[in-house]
């Protein structure tokens, strides 16, 4: 377990933040409609590991309540300026309470060796399935 400190932005730099996390932890790919059309790629902090340093005021949301659920599960934050998705927030016990899941690409002082060899895990939330790995991966 090596938590470090890391800086993410979107791409116009209105919204900075900083995190600490355990890149061996791993991040992962998922291929529910959502995450498709954002391509997106992620890793799990819990709250009190992530602090917006700026840009609340320029950050917009979007919720998404998957089929055959009652209620969105997380709120995307997204800058309004540029575009960039920077990170999810949500609230769940499996995620020990209320967690941020941050847009990998963000993160603008990882080592890229360090990312290439943390673990990456392709997750089938497209068939309600988290715990597994889609049958087909190669455009994840
Ligand atoms: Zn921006």
């Amino acid at each position: 377990m090596a938590y470090r400190r890391y800086h993410g932005s979107c791409h116009c730099q209105a919204v900075r933040y900083e995190a600490e996390f355990d890149m061996s932890s791993g991040s992962n790919r998922c291929n529910c409609s959502l995450c498709s059309k954002a391509r997106a790629w992620f890793l799990f902090v819990s709250a009190d590991k992530f602090k917006l340093l700026a840009g609340d005021d320029v950050l917009s949301s979007y919720q998404w309540t998957p089929p055959g659920r009652n209620d969105a599960f997380l709120t995307y934050r997204f800058c309004s300026r540029c575009g960039i998705r920077l990170y999810a927030t949500g609230d769940h016990p499996q995620f020990g309470g209320r967690f941020y899941a941050l847009h990998v690409p963000t993160l603008n002082d990882v080592d890229r060796e360090e990312l290439v060899n943390a673990p990456l895990r392709f997750v089938d939330n497209a068939h309600d399935r988290p715990d597994r790995t889609p049958a087909d991966i190669r455009l994840m």
